[in-house]
């Protein structure tokens, strides 16, 4: 690839952030925190997850009610169809669109029991490509889905993986974001058997800056993730020096999207894990600047 130096990059680009809902005031305050810190950058929208079994139900409704109501953000809220009636789920959507949120992740999520196989609920929406159907005929909802260039831990073959996300984008589905990935390379790969599928959507990469190995790992394995036994290298000895892993991290995810840019890659999803620093460091690197102070330059 011919990539170009940072300096080079005109931030050209879109980016949107993700967050999760927060247990406490504390977590809430940094929530916050984060989402000022990054709103200036002009975010195409922010998302907000959704707990494992529908458990932040009210939690994301109200973090994402508040970034709506208190900011100028577009909020998207995450969705999924676990443990919940069509009935349930309809209504948490007309929640949101009563609350003037137009934007929702439409996923299938995991069972409640880690390992255990999927089971739909008897009422339920079976998996996203059904929710994404489901939503559409409630509201004409602005509605995302996940994809997975190293396949999805209950797919047979890459193949059936297309198949299903061509049936969430057919369903009216606008975009999918990735789940996150290390080698620019398999996003590649994965973009053009995206094409050959004959799906022209929109694939939006989602970016995990890395700065604790372990954890990533663990989560990764859930996921279908690989994390390059080079990352171990990388973040050896530094288990004690916490300033420094961020600036290796802030570094590799960087280096990552940079390459991606160079392949065409003009929006990045960031999974800020709640913390504004590494999202902020590698979007400046991109060249990307607050909207306020790019609009006063220009004038
Ligand atoms: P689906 O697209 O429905 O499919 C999952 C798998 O099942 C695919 O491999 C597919 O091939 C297979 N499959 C589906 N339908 C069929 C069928 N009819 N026949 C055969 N096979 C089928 N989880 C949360 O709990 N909360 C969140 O907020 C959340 N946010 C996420 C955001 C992003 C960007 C990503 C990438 C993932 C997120 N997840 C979240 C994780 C997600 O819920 C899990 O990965 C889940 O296991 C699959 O969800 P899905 O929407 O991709 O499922």
């Amino acid at each position: 690839l011919d990539t170009p130096l940072f300096a080079d990059l005109s931030g050209d680009i879109g980016v949107s952030f993700e967050f999760f809902p927060p247990k406490t005031e504390k977590m809430e305050a940094q929530l916050w925190d984060s989402i000022q810190t990054l709103a200036p950058l002009g975010p195409r929208f922010v998302s907000v997850t959704y707990g494992a079994g529908g458990s932040t139900r009210e939690r994301t409704h109200a973090t994402v009610a508040r970034i709506q109501r208190e900011t100028s953000l577009a909020a998207a809220a995450h969705l999924t169809c676990v443990e919940a009636s069509r009935a349930e789920i309809d209504a948490v959507a007309e929640e949101y669109w009563a609350a003037g949120v137009r934007h929702i992740v439409a996923l299938r999520g995991d069972p409640p029991v880690m390992g255990t196989k999927f089971q739909p609920h008897p009422d339920g929406y079976a998996n996203a490509a059904e929710l994404v159907a489901g939503l559409k005929r409630l509201h004409p909802f602005e509605i995302s889905v996940a994809a997975y260039p190293e396949l999805h831990p209950d797919s047979g073959t890459q193949a059936a993986d297309l198949d299903n996300l061509k049936r969430k984008l057919d369903a009216g589905a606008t975009r999918a974001i990735t789940q996150f990935f290390f080698s620019p390379d398999c996003f590649f790969r994965f973009r053009d058997a995206v094409a050959a599928a004959g799906i022209d959507s929109e694939i939006v990469p989602g970016i995990l800056p890395v700065s604790n190995v372990a954890q990533t790992r663990k989560f990764a394995g859930l996921c279908g993730a690989e994390i390059p036994g080079w990352m171990d290298r990388l973040f050896e000895g530094l288990d004690d020096l916490p300033a420094s892993r961020q600036l290796v991290a802030a570094t590799l995810a960087a280096e990552l999207c940079r390459k991606l840019y160079a392949g065409g890659v003009r929006h990045f999803h960031f999974y800020t894990l709640n913390r504004a620093e590494l999202a902020y460091a590698i979007c400046h690197l991109l060249g990307l600047r607050p909207v306020a102070a790019a609009q006063e330059k220009a004038a």
